[in-house]
């Protein structure tokens, strides 16, 4: 991934933060950071990235641990709840919370146009760099990369 799209991602990063950060506090949303969005069980509504999101998130390596519960991203300590690469975290990862995070409907729709706004964005980047979009399972993709084995 070159310097330029790394630099260009961060700036969409950012702005989407920014916008994301403004709506949450309109809408009084509060986020537990309970780390339930962060797991995907079979049957679960599932994280999807582009091609270029998924290699900046998976440009450092999760840290080392046992089997993870079932569809838990690799990056989500399963200990604390956090995630271990909020800095590189996708769209998705930033733009979807449950009802009680988001606080009210405008706000998740809100939320979504941000999400999609930022992906008309990183589709100029692709473009820009010749990459393919492929926009893919997260989290299965990852479990691949990294060897990660679950919890039967
Ligand atoms: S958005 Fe909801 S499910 Fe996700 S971490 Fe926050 S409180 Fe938990
Ligand atoms: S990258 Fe972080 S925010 Fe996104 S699913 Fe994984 S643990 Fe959750």
């Amino acid at each position: 991934m070159s310097a330029d799209a790394t630099r260009r991602l961060r700036l969409v990063y950012a702005e989407l933060d920014r916008g994301i950060a403004s709506l949450l506090r309109d809408s009084g949303g509060a986020c537990r950071a309970c780390g339930r969005c962060c797991t995907f069980p079979t049957g679960a509504p599932v994280l999807y990235a582009t091609a270029l999101e998924r290699e900046y998130l998976a440009s450092v390596p999760p840290g080392d641990h046992g089997p993870l519960p079932n569809g838990a991203c690799p990056y989500l300590d399963v200990e604390t709840k956090r995630c271990t690469a909020r800095e590189r975290r996708t769209v998705g990862c930033r733009t979807h919370f449950c009802a009680e995070a988001v606080g009210d409907e405008r706000a998740r729709e809100a939320a979504h146009a941000l999400g999609e706004r930022a992906l008309a964005e990183i589709r100029r980047i692709v473009s820009a760099h010749g990459v393919e979009w492929d926009y893919a399972p997260v989290v299965e993709r990852l479990a691949e990369r990294w060897g990660v084995h679950y919890e039967r």
